[in-house]
């Protein structure tokens, strides 16, 4: 029998009229359970429970926050294998990804569980006697979260960790393409003590449904006419992530905004081939490219493009793909959902269209047309060859716009200064990797590159939990997630004076200035 879960709203499981099945990726027979489709009402319950949440949470010592952050860490480690399982199997990652995803939730807790004892604000020295300056970060409120599935522990846990230890409330809608493992997430969370209503979960889609209706509460005002939410954060694909910025504007609230990617991967001729080719395969075939961070361009300095396209296809043809439960060997798994495997499949046109040279590919996996090392049946989920294009040029759609899918493309160029200005004119500026051991051209790489993120030597993707991860241009609004850094965007800051003296001291004018003295000439001593 199918399992049905609710959502969790004010510490109450609550069912919606209508519901959606999550599926094993790689079986899409195999249903996993079904999950409620929250209605607009019960998203703004979410929100009310939140909100009245949010004074007693932000009141919470910011160590004692710390602490249930530790234990929702240890939640996770106890249950690090069975939620990976999960993982892979609802989103179709392979086994050893999802755990790394898993780890990444650990991680992060590992670094907040302590920020919860630092947190620091400062002592500033006043312009006056008798009075000390101070700031403080404060909680911003109620938080509004939205993810994709692709990564469903790792990037839900980069928001929702950071902003509950900073105090903060949240109304989560997480990705409908792992809602199985969003719920268990979130039930290890609400059992390492997190009191009713701090951490709400709204299951359902996107436009028109739950996503979307979490979104207009940025619009939305209570009845004491205060705003429904004071903060939002989402990850996903740079078309909402504009909506989502532009509601946020008119209403004067900062989002976090970690969009979409094209990410360039440039070779150098003096580059370690074996090092590039495998940094390479991983960076545009890991996940079967459904990383934000998986490389779209491979661009290639002229003196070695044929030799790396050579070793390239090789090991591209050597890759084995399959359901990754049932053979963990595999080296990428199915598409998440059916809408990945569609626009993956248009690119095809695409890629005729501008003129690129298909080097290798034949679209959708299937019995009769399957790579040699396909491992499993092809028709029980939607699975893609690896796929190549060469001859790419920087104007071509196939060059600018992500895919999200197993695709590369192979762009030629000459030198380092081509590379970098290949690599600049995508409107993308999520990752980036530059293959060399010559310290000038690494240098210009790592100083010219457009990007919140790069790699000497290392393939596009892997992030780590106390490093900042986000971009530039299309791919975010400059926010940052993990590390120090995220604090900003979950918390302000708050200037506060405190006068002992007794009496109206006003800064810049009761202030005692030193004046200066006459100006003394060094040129007199020399007698000049
Ligand atoms: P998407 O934007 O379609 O969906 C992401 C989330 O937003 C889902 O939960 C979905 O239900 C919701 N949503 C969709 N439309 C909505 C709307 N109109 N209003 C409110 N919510 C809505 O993204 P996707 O295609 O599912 O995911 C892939 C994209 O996410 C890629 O562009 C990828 O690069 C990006 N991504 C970025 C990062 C990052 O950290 N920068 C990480 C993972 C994925």
């Amino acid at each position: 029998m199918t399992r049905r879960f609710s959502n969790l709203i004010g510490g109450q499981s609550v069912d919606s009229p209508s519901t959606f099945l999550s599926h094993n990726s790689s079986n899409l027979e195999d249903v996993i359970g079904e999950f409620p489709e929250a209605t607009l009402e019960q998203v703004r319950d979410a929100c009310v429970a939140a909100r009245r949440a949010a004074e007693a949470w932000g009141r919470t010592p910011a160590p004692i926050r710390g602490q249930i952050i530790g234990s929702i860490g240890k939640a996770i480690e106890r249950e690090k294998e069975a939620l990976s399982r999960l993982v892979s199997r609802e989103m179709g990652k392979t086994l050893k990804e999802a755990r790394g995803d898993v780890q990444e939730a650990i991680d992060t807790c590992h670094f907040f569980q302590s920020e919860g004892r630092r947190l620091y604000g400062q002592t500033v020295p006043s312009e006056m006697h008798r009075k000390e300056l101070m700031t403080y970060r404060r909680p911003l409120g109620v938080v509004g979260i939205i993810t994709a599935g692709n990564f469903p522990i790792a990037v839900p846990s980069w928001k929702i960790i950071p902003a509950l230890v900073t105090g903060n409330t949240i109304v989560w809608k997480p990705s409908e393409d792992c809602p199985a493992s969003s719920y268990a997430f979130v039930k290890l969370m609400e059992e390492a003590g997190l009191p009713e209503g701090v951490l709400n979960v709204v299951f359902g889609g996107g436009a028109g449904a739950a996503g979307q209706f979490l979104v207009n509460m940025i619009d939305e005002r209570d009845e004491r006419g205060r705003k429904r939410l004071d903060k939002f954060a989402f990850t996903g694909s740079t078309a909402v992530g504009r909506q989502i910025g532009e509601i946020a504007g008119r209403n004067l609230l900062h989002p976090t905004l970690e969009l979409g990617g094209k990410n360039p991967l440039i070779v150098m001729a003096d580059a370690d081939l074996e090092n590039a080719v495998s940094g390479a395969l991983w960076a545009a075939f890991g996940t079967g490219g459904q990383r934000c961070t998986s490389a779209g361009n491979i661009i290639l300095d002229a003196p070695i493009a044929e030799e790396f396209t050579r070793r390239f296809l090789a090991a591209t043809q050597a890759i084995t793909i399959g359901d990754p439960l049932k053979y963990p060997d595999v080296l990428y798994g199915p598409f998440i959902n059916e809408r990945f495997f569609n626009s993956w499949q248009a690119h095809y046109d695409w890629g005729k269209a501008d003129g690129a040279t298909l080097l290798y590919g034949k679209g959708r996996i299937t019995r009769e047309s399957k790579p040699s090392g396909f491992q499993g049946d092809p028709t029980a989920a939607f699975y893609g060859w690896p796929t190549i294009w060469a001859d790419v040029q920087p104007g071509m759609q196939l060059f600018q716009k992500e895919v999200f899918g197993p695709t590369i493309n192979l762009v030629r160029v000459n030198g380092i200064d081509e590379a970098i200005e290949a690599a600049n004119s995508v409107d993308y500026g999520l990752s980036s990797a530059c293959y060399t051991n010559n310290r000038e051209w690494a240098y210009q790489f790592k100083e010219r590159i457009q990007a919140g993120m790069s790699s000497i030597n290392n393939s596009t993707t892997g992030a780590e939990a106390h490093m900042p991860f986000g971009g530039v241009k299309g791919s975010g609004n400059g926010t940052r997630e993990s590390g120090i850094w995220v604090i900003e965007s979950y918390t302000y800051w708050h200037a506060v004076n405190d006068d002992i003296s007794g009496k109206l001291q006003l800064a810049q004018m009761d202030t005692d200035y030193i004046a200066p003295k006459s100006p003394f000439s060094v040129a007199e001593i020399d007698g000049v």
